[in-house]
């Protein structure tokens, strides 16, 4: 325990970290407590510790009581102070943390801002992420290597803890039946603090078909002139030229169906004297996956495709 106490009296009274950047530092060392209730815990003990140094008379590093005091806004230990004599009265400076600079307490304004778009996805299982924080983790870094602290957690990953704890009780709120599914997502959420912006990457659905081809349409669409199936403004990121083939065709109006953004397309002969064959259709990033096939059929049949079937896997 005192090997901890040090370094933490050492980081308290050369920086000021809130408390879950605080916590965080010692993060590999407890388990049950969020990152904000062992920073707050960490700080306790300190003022405990000090407190019972002058209870002892022994005397505490001028140093730490002045940090604790005008950066930590601890007022109680300015009043305990001076009941002894001891005037330590710099003025309380607003500060903000020296790692995230208080980004522990925008995350909710973050969500709330970029939850419409979240929300645009249909998904039940999902997973959240936190793209690299560069300036973040740099200054992480250069406090753990000063203190010699290789069991604490990283920025990064207590962001995706946190983000994903407030984005499920959002979703909740928004009606979602959501749940956290590490193993199999349907969406992953990927938020990039410092843009403030989010990439949803949803599991691709596929859709098989059954059609009669016409003899006149080609079945299959060329790739865009431009970039030659990278996808283009030209194209609208499709990657496909467009045309008459059945290939663009049922591609596109898939795209709006699922929202999707692009699509893979094979096909095989069920039937080959009538024509008949299967079309396999993979929707790459769909915003839409619960589809009703018979409206789905319907709409088809109206923008004039010959589907006799159609079933979906997602
Ligand atoms: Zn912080
Ligand atoms: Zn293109």
């Amino acid at each position: 325990m005192s090997k901890i106490l040090n370094i933490a009296k050492k980081i308290i009274s050369n920086h000021y970290l809130c408390d879950n950047c605080l916590g965080r530092m010692f993060g590999g060392l407890s388990r049950g407590l969020s990152n904000e209730e062992r920073g707050r815990a960490i700080r306790e003990t300190v003022k405990m510790d000090i407190h019972l140094q002058l209870l002892e008379g022994k005397r505490v590093p001028r140093k730490l009581l002045k940090s604790l005091i005008s950066l930590y806004n601890e007022m109680e230990m300015k009043s305990l102070l001076e009941e002894r004599g001891i005037n330590i009265a710099p003025k309380v400076i607003e500060s903000s943390c020296e790692i995230c600079g208080g980004l522990f307490n925008e995350l909710d304004d973050i969500l709330t801002e970029l939850l419409p778009y979240i929300l645009e996805y249909e998904f039940t299982g999902y997973v959240v992420g936190v793209t690299s924080l560069p300036e973040y983790e740099e200054r992480e870094e250069r406090i753990k290597m000063k203190y010699g602290l290789w069991f604490s957690e990283s920025i990064r990953s207590e962001l995706s803890r946190e983000l994903g704890k407030k984005l499920d009780k959002k979703l909740r709120v928004a009606n979602k039946a959501v749940e956290y599914d590490p193993s199999s997502p349907e969406a992953t959420i990927i938020i990039d603090i410092t843009n403030k912006t989010v990439e949803v990457e949803t599991k691709p659905i596929q859709i098989y078909f059954e059609v009669y081809r016409e003899k006149e349409r080609p079945l299959f669409a060329k790739n865009c002139k431009s970039c030659r199936g990278k996808g283009c403004e030209t194209c609208d990121y499709i990657g496909k030229e467009a045309g008459n083939s059945l290939e663009y065709a049922l591609g596109k109006v898939m795209l709006k169906e699922t929202g999707g953004r692009r699509w893979r397309f094979s096909i095989k002969y069920l039937d080959r004297e009538n024509d008949k064959i299967e079309v396999y259709l993979k929707v790459i990033r769909p915003k839409k996956r619960n589809i009703d096939v018979k409206r789905l059929i319907k709409t088809l049949d109206i923008e004039g495709f010959n589907i006799v079937n159609a079933r979906i896997e997602k």
